[in-house]
């Protein structure tokens, strides 16, 4: 977990970001406001094999930039790295540098919701969710894992099917509760809402992430507890979550 502030980042912290790694495969979703510098902490920037980017707010795309610049503006340019998203969804963020100079940097993938995608080897469901922009919710299977997210979006039928069972639930969770406005409501969720959709779908753990900076953590968790008895936990900015199955002992995050 390389951030999970929502709108933007607080001090040492960062917006959406989540390098998912599988058979030495790395996926990054979401390279939010300040997730780069703590990318590569961990990994260099040409060991990221793929991004999926699940709408255009800065907050989830922004360090895309800085990704892209670390991979061409060196003196052997590294292959350019596949970036699945939405139509429309990267123009501001590709258009911050001069026409072109991104050009070799990237291979552009359209996500058309509802469809599936091979990602290394990730399977991955896609569903549109409802946002103020256009916005994919996903759910990624590799090796009998499986892991769905949901971008920023208000309540939808869509979300239950692609958390159905998985063994992580990774939902932004803008607010505690019901204290979202009436503009707001439709297009961003609560913990206690998430907390009701891992019920009704079974998801083994919840981790509320798109936290708004200055939230009460344990507020957020213990408002979607009174809805789902699995593992709850926040993003944590360096967090590991190992997605296999614990046969014994108790699952943390
Ligand atoms: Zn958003």
């Amino acid at each position: 977990m390389l951030g999970g502030d929502g709108a933007f980042p607080s001090p040492g912290g960062a917006c959406s970001g989540y390098l998912v790694e599988h058979d030495g495969f790395r996926l990054l979703i979401d390279p939010g406001y300040a997730t780069f510098p703590a990318l590569v902490k961990r990994v260099r920037a040409d060991q990221v094999d793929a991004v999926l980017v699940s709408h255009g707010h800065p907050d989830h795309c922004a360090d895309l930039n800085p990704l892209l610049r670390a991979r061409t503006l060196r003196a052997r340019p590294v292959p350019p790295l596949p970036v699945y998203a939405l139509a429309d969804a990267l123009g501001p963020v590709l258009g911050l540098d001069r026409v072109g100079m991104l050009d070799r940097a990237i291979v552009r993938h359209e996500i058309d919701p509802g469809n599936h995608l091979a990602i290394g080897p990730f399977h991955v469901a896609t569903a549109s969710l409802p946002h103020f922009l256009p916005n994919v919710g996903v759910r990624l299977r590799a090796g009998g894992e499986t892991l769905a997210y949901t971008g920023d979006s208000g309540p939808s039928p869509n979300v239950t099917p692609l958390a159905e069972g998985v063994d992580l639930f990774l939902a932004e969770a803008t607010y505690i509760d019901d204290e979202a406005e009436e503009s707001q409501a439709a297009s961003l969720s609560s913990a206690f809402q998430r907390g009701e959709v891992a019920r009704r779908a079974g998801a083994r753990r919840l981790l509320l992430t798109h936290i708004w900076p200055g939230t009460d953590r344990d507020e957020l968790e213990h408002a979607a507890r009174r809805e789902f008895s699995g593992v709850v936990g926040t993003v944590e900015p360096g967090m590991v979550v190992d997605l296999t199955p614990r046969t014994t002992g108790h699952e943390p995050f």
